[in-house]
């Protein structure tokens, strides 16, 4: 899959790069940022931002930074970058030394913040949280200068530095850009760049009590690093004007460019820490990595391989319009994935007991069996065959329907890798009168699957030894949420949960399955794609699989 940022000339971001690479006065290198907030996990819709950021500097030579954008002392911890680097380099990417930190620069920021009061273009504002918003105006009506607006410098210094040597309370002031309160973008009037927050920083601790605002930030960690490029989702096109602003007060060392591209939103899901945070918080999955979400340890934990991850992101195209992908086709790329590169298995999810008559009693043989049809490199391995084996139930049925080619009454099929049986009959449990057993015959001369006399035999069901078998939890995970958007629907997206998205079965695997590590992943023929549970899966005394994917897209 080539993704949109590796053809030339293909999008309106690799057209501003080469762009940009050709003037004569620009920096002639590309270098890109991923700038997450240590505020929460990360999801598919920043897994786009990385892939994108890190192919573009990738493309061009240049590096991709990694850095934490950590003003905001109430919600962000040391767990989170860990967690976010963790999930980084998972995802495949690497940023070399450039591990950076919006806090590492709290001086140098405050510094340019003197800097823009020395020149009159920033100010110490007193209005109450309120009043200031009043001041602000709306789309229609200008807004009004504060009437500290005029406030000396010298005073204003004064303030700052009082303010940031923890003088004043929280809302007491604020420290604001000097712009313009009549600009048609309200970023534009005088928007805060300092506000007061009494808060220990999990990396400054309790040496600052002034905290600078993303807009103010953003501009100034890019230009301090020598970014180049600045990409963002959509919500900040108006910032732009600001972004630049800043950029040309100050004596900075570089000048980025910022571009922006929409936000991936994913079908019957939420994409958004806020959305994820609640859905954890009251209990609806079981933790920031249930499979059920969309964050890169959900997926990650659900089987999802990384490489299937970033070929989504490179297949959804760069726009500069918001759209609903459809989660079918992220599904589509994990199965493409796992269907290459996993060896197979049998497994049977919900077993029904089959017996073969004429098999000896206490006899037991091992039949080969290749471990993925198409690439001879993933080996073979034996399977145990006895009297006494399990089927899928659903592989059976009394009256069978129309086209139903699986076992019946009389009935032949074929066990994958072993032999022909014939159903003689169904044993009912007298009470419930439920099938319980299934008398079989088989054709000692079909070793292999194969009919000695070239008969016809159209059913192949998978099947385990019951008495080699091993008892397995296997969670079948569904999707989440019923609607397509749920957060189109604002305060109702909750009541969109799907009631059952989790279903746990205690199934049947193939022996070798008991003794797999943590995290690996097979195909369970027929069935789907499955992976060793990497916090529950114990072996050999616990094993627990996720079902990554059915083995088709469900219809609909
Ligand atoms: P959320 O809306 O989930 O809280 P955020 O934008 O606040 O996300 P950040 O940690 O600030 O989270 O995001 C880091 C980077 O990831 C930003 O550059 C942001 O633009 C990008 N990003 C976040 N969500 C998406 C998305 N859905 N699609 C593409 N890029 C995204
Ligand atoms: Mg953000």
């Amino acid at each position: 899959m080539t993704a949109p940022w590796e053809k030339p000339g293909s999008n309106f971001i690799v057209k501003a790069i080469e762009g940009d690479l050709q003037r004569a006065d620009g920096a002639g290198r590309v270098a890109t940022r991923f700038p997450p907030e240590p505020n929460g996990y990360l999801h598919i819709g920043h897994a786009k931002a990385i892939c994108l950021n890190f192919g573009i500097a990738e493309k061009y030579r240049g590096v991709c930074h990694l850095r934490f954008d950590d003003t905001n002392p109430e919600k962000e911890s040391r767990a989170y970058v860990e967690s976010i680097i963790e999930d980084v380099r998972w995802l495949g990417f690497d940023w070399g030394g450039h591990l950076y930190y919006a806090s590492d620069y709290f001086e140098r920021l405050y510094e340019y913040a003197l800097r823009l009061i020395e020149d009159g273009k920033a100010y110490v504002d007193s209005l109450s949280p309120e009043q200031i918003r009043d001041y602000r105006g709306t789309l229609v009506k200008p807004g009004r200068d504060s009437p500290y607006r005029d406030r000396p410098v010298r005073e204003n210094l004064a303030l700052f530095e009082a303010m940031r040597a923890g003088r004043h309370a929280e809302g007491a002031h604020v420290l604001r850009a000097r712009i313009d309160m009549g600009a048609s973008n309200l970023n534009m009037r005088d928007p805060a760049i300092y506000r007061i927050r009494k808060r220990p920083h999990y990396r400054t601790g309790n040496r600052w009590h002034i905290y600078p605002m993303y807009d103010y930030t953003q501009c100034l960690s890019d230009a301090i690093e020598g970014v180049t490029h600045s990409l963002c989702t959509l919500e900040f096109e108006d910032h732009r004007p600001l972004y630049d602003w800043f950029l040309r007060q100050l004596p900075v060392p570089c000048r980025p460019r910022q571009i922006e591209f929409s936000r991936l939103n994913l079908s019957y899901s939420v994409t958004s820490k806020r959305l994820l945070g609640q859905l954890v918080a009251a209990g609806h999955v079981a933790g920031w990595d249930d499979p059920r979400l969309p964050t890169l340890r959900g997926m990650r934990r659900r089987g999802y391989p990384a490489a299937a991850v970033r070929n989504f992101c490179s297949c959804i195209g760069l726009t500069k319009k918001d759209a609903l992908i459809e989660l079918a086709a992220l599904e589509t790329c994990v199965r493409d994935e796992l269907n290459r590169t996993v060896p197979r298995a049998l497994a049977v999810l919900r077993p029904l007991r089959v017996v073969i008559e004429n098999y000896p009693e206490g006899q037991t043989e091992e039949l080969e069996a290749p471990n993925h049809a198409d690439d001879a490199s993933l080996g073979s391995r034996r399977l145990p065959f006895c009297r006494e084996l399990y089927i899928e139930r659903d592989d059976f049925r009394e009256d069978p329907p129309a086209g139903f080619r699986r076992l019946a009454p009389g009935r032949e099929v074929r066990l994958r890798f072993a032999y022909l049986v014939t159903c003689r009959e169904a044993v009912r449990e007298p009470v419930s009168g439920e099938v319980v057993e299934l008398r079989c015959r088989y054709d000692p001369a079909s070793r292999g699957g194969n009919a000695p006399d070239g008969r016809k035999v159209k059913g192949t069901l998978h099947w385990v030894s019951a008495r080699h078998a091993v008892r397995a939890e296997v969670r079948l995970y569904e999707r989440l949420f019923d609607d397509p958007n749920p957060a189109a629907l604002g305060d109702a997206w909750l009541r969109s949960l799907a009631p059952r998205s989790l279903e746990t079965v205690r199934a049947w695997l193939e022996p070798g399955l008991a003794a797999c590590r943590p995290g690996s992943r097979y195909q369970f023929e027929r069935l789907g794609y499955f992976c060793a549970d990497a916090a529950d899966h114990a072996p050999p005394a616990r094993p627990v699989f996720n079902r990554t994917l059915p083995l088709r897209a469900r219809s609909q």
